[in-house]
Order: C-alpha cells, then sequence, then structure tokens
C-alpha cells in the first residue's frame, strides 16, 4: 500500500522555497521563492541576496542608519531573483514564497505573467509598501493564498 502521509504539492514547493531561503546571508530576514509553471515543474527558485559579484563581506547588512549604509539599496529580492534564474516564459505560472512579495516584486510578478501567490506570511500587513503591493496584484488579477506548512518528516 502507498503511503499516505506524503507532503501535498503545496507543502512540496513551499519546502523549496524555505530550503532556498537558507543560503540567504541576511541576519535579520531570509526569504525563499520558488515558480511552478502549469505542470507543476519548478522553473525559478531564488533568495534575497546582494547581485552577483558584489562581495557579501564587504556591504552592509543592517537595517538602521544612512541609507547607504544599509542592505536596502543592495539586495534582490528572493521573488526577483526566482524570475531573473527562471528557465522559461513565466505565463500561468504559481509563485511559491515565504513571505508576502512586496511592491517592488509584485511589480515583476505582474510584468512577467505569474497568476498565483501562494505565500505563508505577511508581516508587513497595512504597510503602505504592502497596500500597494495588494492594489497592484488585484489589479492585474492576479490570485493569492496564504497556506500553513505541514510537518516534514522522514523514515529513513
Ligand atoms: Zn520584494
Amino acid at each position: 500500500m502507498k503511503r499516505k502521509d506524503y507532503i501535498s504539492w503545496d507543502t512540496y514547493f513551499m519546502g523549496v522555497a524555505k530550503l532556498s531561503a537558507l543560503r540567504s546571508k541576511d541576519p535579520s530576514t531570509q526569504v525563499g521563492a520558488c515558480i511552478v509553471n502549469e505542470e507543476k515543474r519548478i522553473v525559478g527558485i531564488g533568495y534575497n541576496g546582494l547581485p552577483k559579484g558584489l562581495d557579501d563581506s564587504s556591504f552592509a547588512w543592517e537595517k538602521e542608519g544612512s541609507f547607504l549604509e544599509t542592505k536596502y539599496p543592495y539586495v534582490v529580492h528572493a521573488e526577483a531573483n526566482a524570475i531573473l534564474n527562471s528557465t522559461q516564459n513565466l505565463k500561468g505560472s504559481t509563485i511559491y514564497v515565504t513571505l508576502f512579495p512586496c511592491n517592488e516584486c509584485m511589480k515583476l510578478i505582474a510584468q512577467s505573467g505569474i497568476k498565483e501567490i501562494v505565500y505563508v506570511s505577511n508581516k508587513d500587513e497595512g504597510k503602505d509598501f504592502n497596500v500597494a503591493s495588494f492594489k497592484i496584484m488585484e489589479a492585474a488579477g492576479i490570485k493569492y493564498r496564504q497556506i500553513k506548512m505541514e510537518e516534514i518528516t522522514l523514515n529513513e
């Protein structure tokens, strides 16, 4: 008889997003994203990090201080990296992301033709950029769902 406690597609793809997030060098926020096409194939993954060629050790990871001394001007978000790393046209695909996308990423998501967002946390709910994000998402006709991860255990 086949196992009954195998994980769902949602947990599987969000698990890949979470695993990707663990690659992030950001000490305060690790975010991962996994883009899946209509055939349930992974076509892009990413996490928040500096652009190619920038040394992780010589840029600031601070959240506060003068703008140039914080991480904000330099970091590429997980969703943007997943879109940039994607292997095919993203029209009609779904993005799994551990944290609800900011408005900058939402613009890229809409522009790339992604049609659904699945997320776990939305810690910035109500902030202006989060409200803008929802406005873009709804106007672009992108669906969204918040999920809880199932427990992951293995019999080995
Ligand atoms: Zn973002």
